[in-house]
């Protein structure tokens, strides 16, 4: 058995990043700053919100399906934004962190007003980040959270959901379906019959997804994983240019220019950004 501590570890945001670009791939995934040795990351207020609504939604399935719209989920809420109550969730005041406070309990009162499938039988995968061997012969794992697993007792099989909190669309040729689709297949043990993307600002409820064949699933992810293995053995993650505005955040971090709030979950050291009139940036 190899030691998974010496694999190479991928997930659907690292993936995005590498085919973005390499630094964007190094900035967000490899690179640790010397003096904690952990990674750095950025938070901004529709980052914080979108985590925060997911936490409230996804916590849901740990509660028996009957048990689960009992209380409104603004108490959830209330709960889950002491998390990012401030600075820690990049807002630059007040009425901005209202603002956005605002818009978590409207997309959660759509979910209590038509719950759909959160009404009914969920799976939950244990591990805190599901994870498997997408290659054990050449030591790449495959990892990442699944927002919602629907189980349907009557062929005893799963559906996965994504909540979407975002103003887009996932972009077509996305790696995220595949993904999912491997990570669902591979951690849990029921059969996954179908996908759905939940875009919370709409009113269209959910969008059922075509579920890719597998295999093809699998052959697309190694290959872009195998990449990621070697440009990190190569180190060959430099920019392909002279820098452009997506990696500008970060390279400011690592320059001393951010503002550090708190480390995560995840062990990374997140930070905000001022712009030189003081105010907070906003990056998406
Ligand atoms: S600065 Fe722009 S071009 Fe350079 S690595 Fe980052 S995303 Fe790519």
């Amino acid at each position: 058995v190899k030691d998974k501590f010496q694999a190479v570890w991928v997930s659907h945001s690292s993936i995005s990043d590498f085919l973005a670009c390499p630094r964007a791939y190094f900035l967000n995934n490899v690179y640790k700053d010397p003096a904690t040795g952990n990674k750095i990351g950025i938070i901004t207020p529709p980052l914080a919100m979108g985590q925060v609504v997911h936490d409230v939604l996804e916590s849901l399935s740990l509660k028996p399906a009957q048990e689960r719209f009992i209380k409104p989920l603004a108490y959830a809420l209330e709960l889950s934004w002491k998390k990012i109550h401030g600075l820690l969730g990049g807002f630059s005041d007040e009425a901005t962190e209202q603002e956005y406070k605002e818009t978590a309990l409207q997309l959660l009162e759509k979910v209590e007003q038509d719950p759909g499938p959160l009404k009914e039988l969920a799976v939950k995968i244990k591990d805190n980040l599901p994870n498997y061997w997408l290659s054990q012969e050449e030591e790449i794992i495959l990892c990442g959270r699944i927002d919602w697993l629907w189980y349907k007792p009557d062929t005893d099989s799963v559906t996965i959901i994504d909540f979407k909190t975002g103003k887009y669309q996932e972009h077509e040729g996305s790696l995220q379906l595949p993904i999912y689709y491997l990570l669902a297949s591979n951690c849990q043990n029921r059969p996954v019959v179908g996908a759905y993307y939940w875009y919370l600002r709409e009113n269209a409820g959910l969008t059922e997804l075509q579920l890719p064949n597998l295999e093809d699933a699998h052959k697309a992810v190694l290959e872009v994983a195998r990449k990621i293995k070697l440009a990190r053995k190569l180190n060959r993650m430099k920019c392909p240019q002279n820098g452009c505005r997506a990696c500008t955040p970060l390279e400011r971090i690592i320059a001393g220019e951010g503002t550090f709030v708190g480390t995560n979950d995840m062990r990374k050291d997140m930070y905000i950004l001022k712009k030189v009139d003081n105010s907070t940036v906003v990056l998406h």
